[in-house]
Protein backbone atom coordinates (compact mmCIF):
# COMPACT_ATOMS: atom_id res chain seq x y z
CA UNK A 1 0.00 0.00 0.00
CA UNK A 2 1.35 3.36 -1.23
CA UNK A 3 0.64 6.44 0.12
CA UNK A 4 0.34 8.04 -3.58
CA UNK A 5 0.87 6.55 -6.62
CA UNK A 6 1.50 8.68 -9.91
CA UNK A 7 1.14 7.54 -13.12
CA UNK A 8 2.85 9.38 -15.35
CA UNK A 9 6.53 10.30 -15.07
CA UNK A 10 7.57 13.11 -17.18
CA UNK A 11 7.23 17.09 -16.73
CA UNK A 12 4.37 16.73 -14.52
CA UNK A 13 4.51 13.09 -12.60
CA UNK A 14 8.66 12.79 -11.72
CA UNK A 15 8.58 16.35 -9.76
CA UNK A 16 5.12 14.64 -8.02
CA UNK A 17 6.51 11.86 -6.82
CA UNK A 18 10.42 13.70 -6.09
CA UNK A 19 8.50 16.21 -3.71
CA UNK A 20 6.42 14.04 -2.32
CA UNK A 21 8.95 11.55 -1.44
CA UNK A 22 10.95 14.05 -0.04
CA UNK A 23 8.70 15.36 2.18
CA UNK A 24 8.90 11.22 3.38
CA UNK A 25 5.49 9.99 1.51
CA UNK A 26 5.49 6.64 0.34
CA UNK A 27 5.25 6.90 -3.48
CA UNK A 28 4.99 4.73 -6.99
CA UNK A 29 6.18 6.57 -9.89
CA UNK A 30 4.78 4.39 -12.73
CA UNK A 31 5.01 5.06 -16.58
CA UNK A 32 3.90 2.28 -19.63
CA UNK A 33 7.36 4.45 -21.21
CA UNK A 34 10.89 2.67 -21.39
CA UNK A 35 12.73 4.94 -20.14
CA UNK A 36 14.46 7.35 -21.39
CA UNK A 37 12.71 7.51 -24.46
CA UNK A 38 12.59 10.50 -26.10
CA UNK A 39 10.12 12.59 -27.81
CA UNK A 40 10.42 14.70 -30.79
CA UNK A 41 8.37 17.88 -29.23
CA UNK A 42 10.15 21.01 -28.57
CA UNK A 43 11.09 21.53 -25.03
CA UNK A 44 11.77 24.97 -24.21
CA UNK A 45 11.15 25.61 -20.94
CA UNK A 46 10.62 28.84 -19.86
CA UNK A 47 11.89 31.40 -16.35
CA UNK A 48 9.41 29.89 -14.64
CA UNK A 49 10.29 26.43 -14.88
CA UNK A 50 14.07 27.16 -14.73
CA UNK A 51 13.07 29.05 -11.18
CA UNK A 52 11.54 25.44 -10.35
CA UNK A 53 14.22 22.98 -11.59
CA UNK A 54 16.85 25.27 -9.80
CA UNK A 55 14.43 25.42 -6.31
CA UNK A 56 15.18 21.47 -6.67
CA UNK A 57 18.75 21.95 -7.46
CA UNK A 58 18.63 20.21 -10.95
CA UNK A 59 19.16 23.23 -13.36
CA UNK A 60 22.66 22.76 -13.16
CA UNK A 61 22.17 19.29 -14.16
CA UNK A 62 20.48 20.39 -17.33
CA UNK A 63 22.61 22.57 -17.92
CA UNK A 64 25.43 20.59 -17.59
CA UNK A 65 23.82 18.06 -19.89
CA UNK A 66 25.52 20.39 -22.84
CA UNK A 67 22.47 22.20 -22.82
CA UNK A 68 23.21 26.03 -23.49
CA UNK A 69 21.64 28.70 -21.35
CA UNK A 70 19.63 31.18 -23.68
CA UNK A 71 18.90 34.35 -22.27
CA UNK A 72 18.58 36.49 -25.16
CA UNK A 73 15.66 36.40 -27.77
CA UNK A 74 14.27 37.86 -30.98
CA UNK A 75 10.63 37.87 -30.91
CA UNK A 76 9.08 39.72 -34.44
CA UNK A 77 6.15 40.41 -34.39
CA UNK A 78 4.92 40.98 -37.92
CA UNK A 79 6.88 44.20 -38.84
CA UNK A 80 7.83 44.54 -35.38
CA UNK A 81 11.34 42.92 -34.32
CA UNK A 82 12.43 43.15 -30.69
CA UNK A 83 15.62 41.89 -29.35
CA UNK A 84 15.94 41.65 -25.67
CA UNK A 85 17.01 39.74 -22.38
CA UNK A 86 14.78 38.00 -20.41
CA UNK A 87 13.76 40.10 -16.93
CA UNK A 88 15.16 37.61 -14.44
CA UNK A 89 12.77 35.29 -12.11
CA UNK A 90 14.53 34.39 -8.89
CA UNK A 91 18.45 35.07 -9.77
CA UNK A 92 17.55 32.61 -12.80
CA UNK A 93 17.60 35.15 -16.33
CA UNK A 94 18.05 32.23 -19.54
CA UNK A 95 15.58 29.43 -20.15
CA UNK A 96 16.80 26.46 -21.39
CA UNK A 97 15.75 23.80 -24.06
CA UNK A 98 16.57 19.92 -23.60
CA UNK A 99 15.96 17.03 -25.32
CA UNK A 100 13.22 15.06 -23.92
CA UNK A 101 15.27 11.77 -23.09
CA UNK A 102 17.59 13.99 -20.76
CA UNK A 103 15.20 16.43 -18.98
CA UNK A 104 12.61 13.34 -18.37
CA UNK A 105 15.74 10.97 -17.31
CA UNK A 106 16.88 13.92 -14.68
CA UNK A 107 13.42 14.24 -13.61
CA UNK A 108 13.19 10.50 -12.62
CA UNK A 109 16.51 10.00 -10.91
CA UNK A 110 15.80 13.12 -8.78
CA UNK A 111 12.93 10.96 -7.75
CA UNK A 112 14.54 7.90 -7.13
CA UNK A 113 17.06 9.79 -5.09
CA UNK A 114 14.40 11.24 -2.80
CA UNK A 115 12.97 7.89 -2.38
CA UNK A 116 10.06 6.87 -5.18
CA UNK A 117 9.96 3.78 -6.08
CA UNK A 118 10.10 3.98 -10.35
CA UNK A 119 8.38 1.60 -12.26
CA UNK A 120 8.47 2.04 -16.32
CA UNK A 121 6.49 -0.26 -18.67
CA UNK A 122 3.61 -0.38 -16.32
CA UNK A 123 0.84 0.64 -18.30
CA UNK A 124 -2.09 1.48 -15.71
CA UNK A 125 -5.77 0.26 -17.87
CA UNK A 126 -8.19 0.91 -14.35
CA UNK A 127 -8.78 2.79 -11.76
CA UNK A 128 -9.50 0.22 -8.20
CA UNK A 129 -12.46 2.09 -6.53
CA UNK A 130 -14.30 1.46 -3.34
CA UNK A 131 -18.12 2.93 -2.90
CA UNK A 132 -17.05 6.04 -5.68
CA UNK A 133 -13.58 6.42 -4.15
CA UNK A 134 -10.55 5.92 -5.72
CA UNK A 135 -8.23 3.23 -3.69
CA UNK A 136 -5.43 2.32 -6.71
CA UNK A 137 -4.63 1.36 -10.03
CA UNK A 138 -4.84 -2.22 -11.97
CA UNK A 139 -2.44 -2.70 -15.62
CA UNK A 140 0.01 -4.76 -16.80
CA UNK A 141 3.92 -4.69 -17.08
CA UNK A 142 4.50 -4.44 -20.64
CA UNK A 143 6.08 -8.05 -21.50
CA UNK A 144 10.33 -8.12 -22.43
CA UNK A 145 11.91 -10.30 -24.45
CA UNK A 146 9.12 -12.79 -24.72
CA UNK A 147 8.76 -12.60 -21.18
CA UNK A 148 5.17 -13.39 -19.99
CA UNK A 149 3.00 -9.90 -19.75
CA UNK A 150 2.36 -9.81 -15.53
CA UNK A 151 -0.67 -8.31 -14.86
CA UNK A 152 -0.36 -5.69 -11.28
CA UNK A 153 -2.47 -4.19 -9.54
CA UNK A 154 -1.83 -1.16 -6.52
CA UNK A 155 -3.34 0.44 -4.01
CA UNK A 156 -2.66 3.88 -2.38
CA UNK A 157 -4.66 6.75 -0.39
CA UNK A 158 -4.57 8.58 -3.60
CA UNK A 159 -3.85 8.31 -6.96
CA UNK A 160 -2.18 11.07 -9.32
CA UNK A 161 -2.88 11.21 -12.98
CA UNK A 162 0.07 13.00 -14.18
CA UNK A 163 -0.53 10.78 -17.38
CA UNK A 164 -0.83 14.14 -20.07
CA UNK A 165 -3.18 15.08 -22.07
CA UNK A 166 -5.60 12.20 -23.21
CA UNK A 167 -5.35 11.22 -19.56
CA UNK A 168 -6.54 7.82 -18.51
CA UNK A 169 -7.00 8.74 -15.01
CA UNK A 170 -9.03 12.33 -15.87
CA UNK A 171 -11.62 10.37 -18.11
CA UNK A 172 -11.68 7.21 -15.87
CA UNK A 173 -13.11 10.03 -13.02
CA UNK A 174 -14.89 11.89 -15.54
CA UNK A 175 -13.39 14.91 -14.49
CA UNK A 176 -15.30 18.03 -15.87
CA UNK A 177 -13.47 19.91 -18.41
CA UNK A 178 -14.00 23.61 -18.66
CA UNK A 179 -12.66 26.66 -20.61
CA UNK A 180 -12.12 24.04 -23.83
CA UNK A 181 -11.26 25.87 -26.84
CA UNK A 182 -11.09 24.45 -30.22
CA UNK A 183 -7.75 23.24 -32.22
CA UNK A 184 -6.31 26.18 -33.98
CA UNK A 185 -3.28 25.23 -35.13
CA UNK A 186 -1.08 22.50 -36.53
CA UNK A 187 3.22 22.49 -35.85
CA UNK A 188 5.87 20.82 -37.55
CA UNK A 189 9.40 20.00 -35.22
CA UNK A 190 13.08 19.50 -36.34
CA UNK A 191 16.52 19.63 -35.39
CA UNK A 192 19.24 21.30 -37.21
CA UNK A 193 23.15 21.30 -36.96
CA UNK A 194 25.81 23.35 -38.36
CA UNK A 195 24.78 26.83 -37.85
CA UNK A 196 24.82 28.10 -34.22
CA UNK A 197 22.14 30.74 -32.87
CA UNK A 198 22.82 31.15 -29.74
CA UNK A 199 19.23 33.53 -29.07
CA UNK A 200 15.97 32.04 -28.90
CA UNK A 201 14.29 33.53 -32.06
CA UNK A 202 10.70 33.44 -32.34
CA UNK A 203 9.03 35.51 -35.59
CA UNK A 204 5.43 35.53 -35.60
CA UNK A 205 4.53 36.16 -39.18
CA UNK A 206 0.86 36.64 -40.81
CA UNK A 207 -0.95 33.00 -40.40
CA UNK A 208 2.14 31.31 -39.71
CA UNK A 209 5.58 31.00 -36.86
CA UNK A 210 8.51 29.93 -36.99
CA UNK A 211 11.20 29.58 -33.72
CA UNK A 212 14.19 28.29 -33.33
CA UNK A 213 16.08 27.89 -29.83
CA UNK A 214 19.75 25.96 -28.98
CA UNK A 215 19.47 22.63 -27.60
CA UNK A 216 21.72 20.10 -26.11
CA UNK A 217 24.79 18.74 -28.36
CA UNK A 218 25.12 22.12 -30.53
CA UNK A 219 21.80 21.47 -32.40
CA UNK A 220 18.91 23.84 -33.00
CA UNK A 221 15.13 22.96 -32.52
CA UNK A 222 12.86 24.31 -35.07
CA UNK A 223 9.65 24.83 -35.06
CA UNK A 224 6.55 25.99 -37.54
CA UNK A 225 3.27 26.26 -36.79
CA UNK A 226 0.05 27.01 -39.26
CA UNK A 227 -3.44 27.15 -38.84
CA UNK A 228 -4.77 23.77 -38.05
CA UNK A 229 -7.10 23.84 -41.21
CA UNK A 230 -3.80 23.71 -43.55
CA UNK A 231 -2.11 20.56 -41.80
CA UNK A 232 -3.48 17.70 -44.43
CA UNK A 233 -2.16 19.63 -47.36
CA UNK A 234 1.26 20.54 -45.47
CA UNK A 235 2.42 17.55 -44.20
CA UNK A 236 1.87 16.39 -47.83
CA UNK A 237 4.82 18.69 -48.52
CA UNK A 238 6.52 19.97 -44.72
CA UNK A 239 9.98 20.73 -46.99
CA UNK A 240 8.52 23.42 -49.45
CA UNK A 241 6.20 25.10 -47.22
CA UNK A 242 8.64 24.88 -44.18
CA UNK A 243 11.41 26.58 -46.74
CA UNK A 244 8.71 29.15 -47.91
CA UNK A 245 8.14 30.04 -44.41
CA UNK A 246 11.86 30.22 -43.63
CA UNK A 247 12.28 32.83 -46.97
CA UNK A 248 9.35 34.96 -44.97
CA UNK A 249 12.17 35.83 -42.69
CA UNK A 250 15.33 38.53 -43.95
CA UNK A 251 18.11 36.22 -43.79
CA UNK A 252 16.98 32.77 -42.16
CA UNK A 253 16.79 30.59 -45.19
CA UNK A 254 20.25 31.75 -45.85
CA UNK A 255 21.85 30.96 -42.46
CA UNK A 256 19.42 27.54 -42.50
CA UNK A 257 21.08 26.34 -45.78
CA UNK A 258 24.51 27.26 -44.02
CA UNK A 259 23.70 24.18 -42.06
CA UNK A 260 21.79 20.95 -42.19
CA UNK A 261 18.60 19.55 -41.12
CA UNK A 262 19.42 16.14 -39.31
CA UNK A 263 16.13 14.77 -38.34
CA UNK A 264 12.82 14.28 -40.33
CA UNK A 265 10.16 16.54 -39.42
CA UNK A 266 7.53 15.62 -36.69
CA UNK A 267 4.02 17.08 -37.42
CA UNK A 268 0.47 17.27 -34.67
CA UNK A 269 -2.54 18.81 -35.06
CA UNK A 270 -3.35 17.18 -31.67
CA UNK A 271 -3.01 20.11 -29.86
CA UNK A 272 -6.36 20.76 -27.42
CA UNK A 273 -6.98 23.12 -25.12
CA UNK A 274 -8.89 22.95 -21.85
CA UNK A 275 -8.53 22.78 -18.30
CA UNK A 276 -10.05 19.88 -16.20
CA UNK A 277 -11.38 19.75 -12.45
CA UNK A 278 -7.79 18.54 -11.17
CA UNK A 279 -9.33 16.86 -8.14
CA UNK A 280 -11.69 14.35 -6.43
CA UNK A 281 -12.45 11.49 -3.82
CA UNK A 282 -9.26 9.74 -3.45
CA UNK A 283 -7.68 11.45 -6.91
CA UNK A 284 -6.21 14.26 -8.34
CA UNK A 285 -4.54 15.79 -12.02
CA UNK A 286 -1.00 17.06 -12.37
CA UNK A 287 0.27 18.69 -15.59
CA UNK A 288 -1.39 17.90 -19.15
CA UNK A 289 -3.71 16.01 -17.25
CA UNK A 290 -5.24 19.03 -15.93
CA UNK A 291 -5.00 21.54 -18.12
CA UNK A 292 -3.67 21.88 -21.54
CA UNK A 293 -2.81 24.49 -23.86
CA UNK A 294 -1.30 25.54 -27.53
CA UNK A 295 2.27 24.87 -27.24
CA UNK A 296 2.32 27.62 -29.20
CA UNK A 297 3.50 30.00 -26.21
CA UNK A 298 6.31 27.43 -24.35
CA UNK A 299 4.04 26.98 -20.97
CA UNK A 300 3.45 23.52 -20.77
CA UNK A 301 6.61 22.27 -18.93
CA UNK A 302 7.01 25.34 -16.44
CA UNK A 303 2.90 25.28 -15.82
CA UNK A 304 3.53 21.05 -14.83
CA UNK A 305 6.07 22.24 -12.45
CA UNK A 306 4.51 24.58 -10.58
CA UNK A 307 0.83 22.41 -10.81
CA UNK A 308 3.85 19.64 -8.95
CA UNK A 309 4.99 21.87 -6.33
CA UNK A 310 1.54 23.25 -5.46
CA UNK A 311 -0.46 19.75 -5.71
CA UNK A 312 2.30 18.12 -3.40
CA UNK A 313 1.68 20.99 -1.00
CA UNK A 314 -2.20 20.13 -0.95
CA UNK A 315 -1.73 17.19 -0.87
CA UNK A 316 0.88 17.35 2.63
CA UNK A 317 -1.74 19.66 3.89
CA UNK A 318 -4.40 17.20 3.50
CA UNK A 319 -2.24 14.33 4.67
CA UNK A 320 -1.37 16.18 7.58
CA UNK A 321 -4.28 17.23 8.74
CA UNK A 322 -3.51 20.79 8.38
CA UNK A 323 -6.33 21.16 6.29
CA UNK A 324 -9.10 18.93 4.62
CA UNK A 325 -8.24 17.49 1.10
CA UNK A 326 -11.36 19.20 -0.32
CA UNK A 327 -10.67 22.85 1.12
CA UNK A 328 -6.57 21.96 -0.09
CA UNK A 329 -7.14 20.70 -3.45
CA UNK A 330 -9.72 23.18 -4.02
CA UNK A 331 -7.05 26.15 -3.08
CA UNK A 332 -4.59 24.05 -5.52
CA UNK A 333 -7.48 24.20 -8.42
CA UNK A 334 -7.87 28.33 -7.98
CA UNK A 335 -4.38 28.99 -8.00
CA UNK A 336 -3.28 26.99 -11.12
CA UNK A 337 -6.46 28.74 -13.10
CA UNK A 338 -5.78 32.37 -11.37
CA UNK A 339 -1.99 31.66 -12.67
CA UNK A 340 -2.47 30.73 -15.95
CA UNK A 341 -6.10 31.65 -16.95
CA UNK A 342 -4.31 35.10 -18.76
CA UNK A 343 -1.89 33.33 -20.65
CA UNK A 344 -4.00 30.33 -21.38
CA UNK A 345 -6.27 33.13 -23.28
CA UNK A 346 -3.16 35.07 -24.54
CA UNK A 347 -1.54 31.70 -26.31
CA UNK A 348 -5.28 30.92 -28.11
CA UNK A 349 -5.31 34.19 -29.80
CA UNK A 350 -1.77 34.05 -30.93
CA UNK A 351 -2.66 30.09 -31.47
CA UNK A 352 -5.54 31.63 -34.18
CA UNK A 353 -3.03 33.70 -36.17
CA UNK A 354 -5.50 37.01 -35.88
CA UNK A 355 -4.69 40.19 -37.05
CA UNK A 356 -3.23 42.16 -33.97
CA UNK A 357 -5.54 44.85 -32.50
CA UNK A 358 -4.44 48.40 -33.22
CA UNK A 359 -3.59 49.19 -29.64
CA UNK A 360 -1.28 46.33 -29.36
CA UNK A 361 0.65 47.74 -33.08
CA UNK A 362 0.89 50.49 -31.25
CA UNK A 363 2.43 49.13 -28.13
CA UNK A 364 4.86 46.77 -30.21
CA UNK A 365 5.59 50.04 -32.16
CA UNK A 366 6.61 51.71 -29.07
CA UNK A 367 8.53 48.84 -27.43
CA UNK A 368 11.38 48.58 -30.56
CA UNK A 369 13.44 51.32 -29.18
CA UNK A 370 12.83 50.50 -25.15
CA UNK A 371 15.21 47.44 -24.07
CA UNK A 372 13.56 47.52 -20.40
CA UNK A 373 9.81 47.22 -22.11
CA UNK A 374 11.29 44.64 -23.77
CA UNK A 375 13.15 42.71 -21.13
CA UNK A 376 9.60 42.80 -19.26
CA UNK A 377 7.89 41.44 -22.33
CA UNK A 378 9.93 38.67 -22.52
CA UNK A 379 9.73 37.97 -18.90
CA UNK A 380 5.86 38.08 -19.32
CA UNK A 381 6.09 35.33 -21.79
CA UNK A 382 8.34 33.24 -19.38
CA UNK A 383 6.79 33.86 -15.99
CA UNK A 384 8.69 36.57 -14.21
CA UNK A 385 6.24 38.62 -13.99
CA UNK A 386 2.48 37.90 -15.27
CA UNK A 387 0.65 38.98 -18.40
CA UNK A 388 -1.24 41.10 -16.02
CA UNK A 389 1.46 43.19 -14.37
CA UNK A 390 2.76 43.67 -18.20
CA UNK A 391 -0.47 44.88 -19.64
CA UNK A 392 -1.68 47.08 -16.62
CA UNK A 393 -2.28 50.58 -17.21
CA UNK A 394 0.96 52.24 -15.16
CA UNK A 395 3.33 49.72 -17.54
CA UNK A 396 1.60 50.49 -20.54
CA UNK A 397 1.76 54.31 -19.64
CA UNK A 398 5.80 53.62 -19.03
CA UNK A 399 6.47 51.97 -22.27
CA UNK A 400 3.82 54.22 -24.48
CA UNK A 401 3.64 57.76 -23.01
CA UNK A 402 0.11 59.77 -22.04
CA UNK A 403 -0.51 60.38 -26.14
CA UNK A 404 -0.18 56.49 -26.67
CA UNK A 405 -2.10 55.93 -23.96
CA UNK A 406 -4.87 58.12 -24.92
CA UNK A 407 -4.73 56.76 -28.54
CA UNK A 408 -5.09 52.88 -27.15
CA UNK A 409 -8.01 53.69 -25.19
CA UNK A 410 -9.82 55.95 -27.78
CA UNK A 411 -9.12 52.72 -30.78
CA UNK A 412 -11.21 50.51 -27.85
CA UNK A 413 -13.44 52.66 -27.75
CA UNK A 414 -13.84 52.63 -31.52
CA UNK A 415 -13.93 49.19 -31.53
CA UNK A 416 -16.28 48.61 -28.81
CA UNK A 417 -18.85 50.95 -30.56
CA UNK A 418 -19.06 53.23 -27.61
CA UNK A 419 -17.48 56.42 -30.08
CA UNK A 420 -17.80 56.64 -33.60
CA UNK A 421 -14.85 57.35 -36.06
CA UNK A 422 -15.38 61.19 -37.34
C1 LIG B 1 4.19 19.59 -30.31
C2 LIG B 1 4.34 20.09 -28.90
C3 LIG B 1 5.35 20.97 -28.57
C4 LIG B 1 5.51 21.44 -27.27
N1 LIG B 1 6.51 22.32 -26.98
C5 LIG B 1 6.65 22.78 -25.73
C6 LIG B 1 7.71 23.66 -25.37
O1 LIG B 1 8.55 24.04 -26.19
N2 LIG B 1 7.78 24.08 -24.07
C7 LIG B 1 6.87 23.69 -23.11
O2 LIG B 1 6.95 24.12 -21.97
N3 LIG B 1 5.88 22.84 -23.43
C8 LIG B 1 5.75 22.37 -24.69
N4 LIG B 1 4.75 21.51 -24.99
C9 LIG B 1 3.85 21.08 -23.92
C10 LIG B 1 4.56 20.06 -23.04
O3 LIG B 1 5.11 19.05 -23.86
C11 LIG B 1 3.56 19.47 -22.06
O4 LIG B 1 2.88 20.52 -21.41
C12 LIG B 1 4.29 18.61 -21.03
O5 LIG B 1 4.98 17.59 -21.70
C13 LIG B 1 3.27 18.02 -20.08
O6 LIG B 1 3.93 17.10 -19.27
P1 LIG B 1 3.10 15.99 -18.53
O7 LIG B 1 4.08 15.28 -17.65
O8 LIG B 1 1.89 16.57 -17.92
O9 LIG B 1 2.56 15.01 -19.66
P2 LIG B 1 3.34 14.12 -20.72
O10 LIG B 1 4.64 14.70 -21.10
O11 LIG B 1 2.34 13.86 -21.82
O12 LIG B 1 3.63 12.75 -19.97
C14 LIG B 1 2.61 11.84 -19.67
C15 LIG B 1 3.24 10.51 -19.33
O13 LIG B 1 2.19 9.64 -18.89
C16 LIG B 1 2.44 8.35 -19.40
N5 LIG B 1 1.15 7.64 -19.47
C17 LIG B 1 0.04 8.04 -20.15
N6 LIG B 1 -0.95 7.14 -19.98
C18 LIG B 1 -0.45 6.15 -19.19
C19 LIG B 1 -0.98 4.94 -18.68
N7 LIG B 1 -2.24 4.56 -18.93
N8 LIG B 1 -0.19 4.16 -17.91
C20 LIG B 1 1.09 4.53 -17.62
N9 LIG B 1 1.65 5.68 -18.09
C21 LIG B 1 0.89 6.47 -18.86
C22 LIG B 1 3.05 8.59 -20.79
O14 LIG B 1 3.80 7.48 -21.20
C23 LIG B 1 3.92 9.82 -20.52
O15 LIG B 1 5.23 9.46 -20.19
C24 LIG B 1 4.60 21.01 -26.29
C25 LIG B 1 3.57 20.12 -26.60
C26 LIG B 1 3.43 19.66 -27.90
C27 LIG B 1 2.31 18.70 -28.23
Amino acid sequence: MYDVIVVGARAAGAPTAMLLAQKGYKVLLADRAHFPSDSPLANLIQLKGCAALKRWGLLERVQASNCPPVSKAILQIGEYSLQGEYLPLDGTGATVCPRRSILDKILIEAAAVAGAEIRGDLVVEELLTDNGQVIGVSGRLKSIQGAREIRVEEKAALVVGADGKHSLIAKSVQAAMYQVKPVLACVFYTYWEGFGPTNGELYYLAREAIGLWPTNAGLINIFAAYPVNEFQAIRRNIEARFWKTAESVPGLAERLRNGRRVERFYGTADLPAFYRRPYGPGWALVGDAGMTLDPFTGQGIGNAFRDAERLVDAVDAGFSGRSTFEAALAEYEYERNRETLPMYEFTEKLAAFCPLPDEQRLLLAALVDKPEGIRRLLGALSGSISLNEFFSPSSLLHIVGIKGMLSMFSNKLKKSGSISEQ
